[in-house]
């Protein structure tokens, strides 16, 4: 071998050493930059979640996120819309060719509850109302009109303290319990249906809600999330035609629609918006409004499945 073909040969032996390696370097230069992309993006995502579902959910989002009420729910349509489209059968599948409407009223009973009744009597509509333990004496007939008149009398919670029903199981179990025992003790029903306060997907729980969620099941118990959100939880005002347009903007892509509102004495403009609601809902073509029954397809946000 002489020189020059040496000299090619201890060229030839650094490139295959040099190759692969600086191939190896690159690859795993490639790989931490797109590790640190893809915990960026979820930390934003988890940050983009934690706005948007108390606001929607929780109805405690700060003012910011709630001065506009179209904007504040066309997100929450849209955010709930992809989660239930596939699981809970929420896309059109023309079953029965009945599009069904649930109008289901959170916080009740209150100084409202008395003409939320009234209104939905005068248009004969059964809804769902997800109530709270009031002992005050003004509230016991508001519990057995709303029974006695048809609808479905439901359970959200006794105290509505985030802080105290989520911070454990048990104290979850106990609230729910007094409620129960309350409704019965009121009413006669014993209800079994229920909507977690902020929802099954609400990020305030310092319980996992999949250990409430298996709690329920064990009691046979049901519980209901929305897909559409009225806007109504907002504390900023918002206007009668925005909750209707909230509500009924995206029904049509809907088979079954569980339409979130609230019965609260502030939430005036909720009372306003029922009749042309209803009107709206009750012009659609084959859709029925109906009250949450055990035939009723629960969507859920989460759930254990
Ligand atoms: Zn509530």
């Amino acid at each position: 071998m002489d020189a020059g073909q040496d000299a090619h040969f201890q060229l030839m032996k650094r490139l295959l050493v040099i190759i692969p390696l600086s191939t190896i370097l690159i690859l795993l230069v490639l790989c931490v930059v797109l590790g640190v992309n893809l915990y960026e993006a979820k930390r934003e995502l988890r940050a983009l979640r934690e706005q948007a579902a108390p606001a929607m959910a929780v109805g405690q989002a700060s003012g910011a996120e709630e001065q506009s009420g179209e904007l504040y729910t066309a997100s929450g349509v849209n955010e709930f819309r992809r989660d239930v489209s596939d699981e809970d059968g929420a896309v059109p599948d023309a079953e029965d060719g009945i599009r069904k409407v649930y109008l289901t009223f959170d916080d009740g009973p209150s100084g409202n509850t008395g003409e939320i009744l009234d209104i939905l009597a005068e248009y004969d509509v059964k809804a769902t109302f997800f109530v709270v333990g009031k002992e005050e004496e003004k509230y016991q007939p508001l519990y057995k009109r709303i029974v006695e008149e048809g609808h479905t009398l439901a359970m959200h919670s006794y105290s509505h303290k985030y802080n105290e029903i989520y911070q454990s199981r048990e104290s979850y179990v106990e609230d729910l319990t007094k409620l129960q025992e309350f409704l019965y003790n009121t009413t006669g029903v014993w209800c079994r249906y229920c909507r977690f306060p902020g929802g099954s997907s609400n990020t305030v729980s310092r319980v996992d809600m999949h250990e409430l969620i298996d709690y329920l099941e064990e009691q046979d118990m049901s519980y209901f999330d929305w897909n559409v959100s009225s806007g109504d939880a907002s504390s900023a005002y918002i206007s009668p035609d925005a909750i209707v347009r909230n509500s009924t903007a995206r029904l049509q892509e809907f088979q079954e629609a569980i339409i979130l509102l609230h019965d609260a004495s502030d939430k005036d403009s909720t009372v306003e918006a029922l009749p042309k609601l209803i009107e709206q809902i009750q012009a659609m073509e084959d859709t029925k409004i109906l009250p949450i029954t055990d035939d009723t397809e629960a969507i859920h946000h989460i759930s254990n499945d």
